[in-house]
């Protein structure tokens, strides 16, 4: 079966100390936790703090994106090998902000994926359709081409670790939330496209998650839906009670 994951994204928010005293609040909140897995995602600066007050824990700390070379001449950037000799596991991938404000192409993802896959990096890969191509009716065209660029050359044996998050950019950061059942039928979509590339057998063990606006009020019915293995949570993962909340959904 598949575990459900619950991931944090924090975006560009909280200092090293505030991640200190965030951990400090969340982990009572979810003490004893095991129903799902708890991955947090802050910015670069504050993973190290977050590894340490994780560390006899079973959150995992994750990057909110990585590069898809070993080293190199590229200025700002970190590598995969970085993040995993400081205790991080997870990295977002193709994160629709990423795509956007830095103008990330799916080859660009899928060269990431690659490097994820290849330095032991878990990768939860973002895919997701804009207001505009919902409105034209291209909903499913953008998710099969997203997925399907993705996970071009990945080998079906290596594929265990991916995670799939299903993010409609319209429902990022806007309060309003998919319909539970428009989220499962893009999910739906999302496995069918894992399943052309990878077989059946490994697309219905993927897990896909579903983010854009997820509240600890409208958790549990999205979380509901059984092709929904989980959320993957912006601005509610930032108050300790608030993720906690959807993580305890
Ligand atoms: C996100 O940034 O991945 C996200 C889902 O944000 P929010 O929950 O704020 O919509």
């Amino acid at each position: 079966m598949r575990k459900p994951m619950i991931a944090a994204n924090w975006k560009m928010f909280k200092t090293p100390a505030e991640a200190a005293a965030y951990a400090e609040c969340f982990l009572p909140l979810v003490a004893g936790h095991s129903r799902d897995e708890i991955v947090i995602c802050p910015s670069y600066l504050a993973l190290s703090t977050l590894v340490q007050a994780f560390a006899d824990t079973a959150i995992a700390v994750g990057a909110q994106d990585m590069h898809s070379e070993e080293h190199g001449a590229f200025t700002g950037e970190i590598s995969g090998p970085m993040l995993r000799a400081i205790g991080v596991t997870h990295s977002l991938i193709g994160h629709s902000e990423r795509r956007h404000y830095n103008c990330e192409s799916d080859w660009d993802v899928n060269r990431k994926l690659h490097a994820a896959l290849a330095f032991g990096v878990k990768p939860i890969v973002c895919v997701g359709e804009v207001q505009e191509e919902r409105e034209e009716g291209r909903t499913n065209d953008v998710l099969l081409r997203q997925v399907k660029i993705a996970l071009e050359g990945i080998e079906k044996e290596d594929a265990a670790p991916i995670v799939m998050a299903y993010e409609p950019v319209w429902a990022i950061g806007t309060g309003q939330s998919a319909t539970p059942a428009m989220a499962a039928e893009a999910h739906g979509i999302v496995r069918h496209a894992v399943a052309e590339k990878l077989g059946p057998a490994v697309a219905s063990g993927m897990r896909i998650l579903y983010g854009g606006s997820v509240k600890p009020e409208n958790a549990a019915l999205l979380l509901a839906q059984p092709e929904i293995d989980g959320a993957l949570v912006g601005g509610a993962s930032l108050n300790p009670a608030s993720f906690a909340g959807i993580v305890n959904y």
